[in-house]
């Protein structure tokens, strides 16, 4: 079938999928004003595919029929590869500003990072990295759109998953011919109202006993799946904005976020993945390889962020002048060194990057983790940075549409700044308050800070395997070499002091 347009996108989202908000039930999302916005965004992407210009470096021959599938979904054979599909995430990225953050290239190579290593699915029953495969193609095959859910909900973290007094995490409650029957919730399901297909799979640490078995799992549904639901949380769009530029990111790219809840759903065994399986489960992510490019993936989504907020500090500086100002400038520096970092450390992972055992080239890992634990201050940085430049400004603008009010000739001479006109300073500080103070905002400054998990347990997951034991020799040989270098001084000294005995 090959990619698809943002037409056929947006036909495939009018099924039967419960999705809830505001205490309704959305018939249509492509309508629904709560949705509607990036619906149109997201078909915006699918389309670019098919642009003359931006087919041959968005795409290539699927393996199956030759059709072009987005290349999202290449298997990485060489540095050059990973380079091409580097350059086409950031094609959508830059078009999105960096702030779809699950547009459908994240569970793209989310799913063939997976499906690269299905080998070590099939360890125990085969059928399960066969299934991985076949998943994989068909997703690629249809262009389909992927929502996923790692987490189980926040009941009592002080407890394991297995002895929670209040048990609503979902689980396996059935094992029939057909398949495997799920009930209870997961979280957070961003980009739901948008996808085909929801993927689930392990992200917490699970015992390895049985009771924590039927937490075990990893499977694909339809998001219209009988039994499924999703429970959306309010909308950031601004519905009564009175101009489509007073709120131009929340208005296109609010991309939700949902609780899955499972009400008995039936997945076939052919869309199961993991059963029953802790010690697949633990550590899934790092041991398959999957992550580095997952994790190349996001990195470059943040280096289009970077640039984006860059972009936007050095307008809202440039048009009051205040970028004369020595410490302005340094503010602003500050966001050049956010973007050379991650443009740097991005780069970097493919400039090592190394074939493994099954000929995938996979990202060198260190630089990308670099980006994964530090890119969360920095773009909390970056939001402030950009009040700190707007100051009363940001609260100052009013709606665009004053320049179709009475107020507008007060407007178009009030406003004007040094080095912009009242319009396009308008415009410009109301796309600087929705990147950087609008609830927009906050929930990407929230989405920077959990998108990849907990910080303070990644940083456990980073010391744990980062490989010390070169580190530590060194500082045992330095100490060693200064013992044995004290040791010959004193020698000598000694034997100074013997030579210099009276006979
Ligand atoms: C905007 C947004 C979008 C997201 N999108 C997705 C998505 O599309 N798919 C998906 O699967 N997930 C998604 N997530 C969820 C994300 O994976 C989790 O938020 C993240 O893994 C942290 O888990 P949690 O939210 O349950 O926090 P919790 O685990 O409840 O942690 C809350 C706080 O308690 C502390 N804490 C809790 N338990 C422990 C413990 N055992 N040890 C140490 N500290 C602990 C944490 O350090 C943290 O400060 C999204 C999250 C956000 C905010």
């Amino acid at each position: 079938m090959g990619v698809r347009t943002g037409k056929a996108f947006l036909a495939s989202l009018r099924d039967e999928r419960r999705i809830h908000i505001d205490g309704q039930r959305v018939t249509d999302v492509t309508q629904d004003p709560r949705f509607a916005g990036a619906a149109q965004s997201l078909a915006d992407l699918y389309d670019m595919q098919h642009d003359p210009t931006l087919a041959p470096r968005m795409t290539f021959a699927s393996p199956v029929d030759g059709a072009p599938v987005g290349l999202s979904f290449i298997e990485p054979r060489s540095a050059a590869d990973l380079v091409r599909r580097r350059e086409m995430v950031k094609l959508w990225m830059d078009a999105t500003c960096g702030m779809l953050g699950r547009s459908p290239d994240f569970m793209n190579i989310f799913v063939t990072g997976l499906a690269s290593a299905a080998h070590a699915f099939g360890d125990k029953d085969a059928r399960f990295a066969d299934n991985l495969r076949a998943y994989y193609a068909f997703v690629r095959d249809n262009d389909l759109c992927l929502t996923h859910t790692l987490v189980n909900p926040q009941v009592d973290r002080s407890k394991p998953v297995e002895r929670q007094d209040k048990d609503l995490a979902a689980k396996i409650v059935k094992e029939t011919s057909e398949g495997i029957v799920i009930r209870g919730a997961r979280m957070v399901s961003t980009l739901a109202a948008y996808a085909n297909e929801l993927l689930v799979m392990p992200s917490t640490h699970l015992a390895v006993n049985k009771e924590a078995e039927p937490y075990a799992l990893g499977f694909a549904v339809p998001v219209a799946a009988p039994g499924l639901m999703f429970v959306c949380r309010p909308s950031v769009i601004h519905q009564n904005a009175a101009s489509p530029l007073d709120y131009p990111l929340s208005s296109r790219f609010d991309e939700t976020d949902a609780m899955a809840v499972f009400e008995d759903v039936m997945v076939p065994w052919e869309r199961v993945f993991i059963h029953r399986d802790p010690e697949m489960c633990n550590g899934l992510y790092d041991r398959t390889g999957a992550m580095p490019q997952i994790m190349h993936q996001f990195s470059t989504k943040n280096l289009a962020k970077a640039e984006f907020m860059m972009a936007l500090g050095f307008s809202v500086a440039k048009a009051t002048s205040i970028d004369a100002h020595l410490h302005v400038q340094g503010m602003l520096a500050e966001l050049i060194q956010f973007t050379e970092f991650t443009r740097a450390c991005l780069r970097a992972s493919e400039a090592d990057a190394a074939p493994g055992a099954s000929g995938i080239v996979t990202p060198a890992t260190m630089p990308l983790w670099t980006v994964r634990m530090m890119y969360p201050k920095m773009f909390v940085r970056m939001c402030e940075i950009i009040q700190t430049l707007g100051a009363g400004g940001l609260v100052a603008v009013p709606s665009y549409a004053e320049f179709g009010g009475p107020a507008a000739e007060v407007v178009r001479t009030y406003y004007e700044a040094a080095n912009a006109d009242a319009p396009y300073r308008v415009k410009l500080f109301r796309l600087a308050f929705d990147a950087a103070v609008s609830s927009f905002s906050g929930r990407q400054q929230l989405y920077e800070r959990y998108y990849s998990g907990d910080p303070v347990r990644l940083a456990g997951a980073l010391y744990t395997l980062y490989d010390k034991d070169p580190h530590t020799s060194r500082i045992a040989q330095l100490l060693e070499a200064l013992e044995s270098g004290a040791r010959r001084g004193r020698e000598t000294e000694a034997g100074n002091r013997g030579g210099q005995k009276k006979p």
